[in-house]
């Protein structure tokens, strides 16, 4: 991958474990190649959490912060299926851009955070339309 090495989605629990999602990283490199500021200068992707391992998820309470709906499965994260990443935003302008090309490049699901873990990132996933609807954006 031109500007990613695979070992930036590895899980951070310190497991070592990285099972991303090649396609999807793909994407994210078509994505980078187009997050470009109005004066030419490139805004890398710098990725704060990729592939979680089922400890990691474990970790951060996801199923009680996730509970399932009435009639419904519990839903999984997307990170554990290595289909998600969350990339650093240092500003509102990178922010704009970064998500611009994100959507140019097909993507749909997005959380936006803000100041949460001393950083602020988007959220990105490629979820399966069947479990989880596509076109959202929603903030932490
Ligand atoms: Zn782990």
């Amino acid at each position: 991958m031109k500007y990613f090495k695979l070992s930036e989605f590895a899980c951070n629990c310190g497991c070592g474990k990285n099972k991303i999602n090649r396609t999807f990283v793909r994407i994210l490199s078509s994505a980078r190649q187009e997050s470009i500021n109005q004066d030419g200068t490139e805004i890398p992707f710098v990725i704060s959490s990729g592939y979680r391992c089922e400890k990691h998820i474990e970790s951060i309470n996801y199923v009680k912060n996730h509970p399932a709906k009435k009639g419904e499965k519990q839903l999984t994260s997307e990170h554990t299926k290595g289909l998600a990443a969350d990339i650093i935003v240092k500003n509102s302008r990178e922010r704009a851009v970064i998500l611009g090309a994100l959507m140019n490049s097909g993507l749909s699901r997005f959380g936006i955070s803000h100041n949460r873990n001393g950083f602020s990132f988007i959220h990105v996933d490629m979820a399966d339309e069947d479990l989880k609807p596509p076109g959202v954006i929603w903030t932490y």
